[in-house]
């Protein structure tokens, strides 16, 4: 069992590319849905992002489950 903090301000997360957990980069994004044009202000929903640190592909996570 290595240690899982060995990357600072990294989060260990599963990534499918890689196959494995991997250090992430984690920040928040607002993405506005483009179907819903007339509820523009409505339709900026927060994402949690993830980029990998060893591939740089992104994941992203609605934090809105409503
Ligand atoms: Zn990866």
């Amino acid at each position: 069992m290595s240690g899982r903090t060995d990357a600072k301000g990294a989060f260990q997360e599963r990534c499918e590319r890689c196959g494995r957990d991997t250090p992430h980069s984690v920040s928040i994004e607002l993405k506005t849905e483009s179907k819903k044009r007339e509820n523009a202000a409505y339709s900026r929903e927060p994402y949690r992002v993830a980029t990998c640190r060893l591939c740089g592909d992104t994941t992203s996570l609605r934090m809105n489950n409503a």
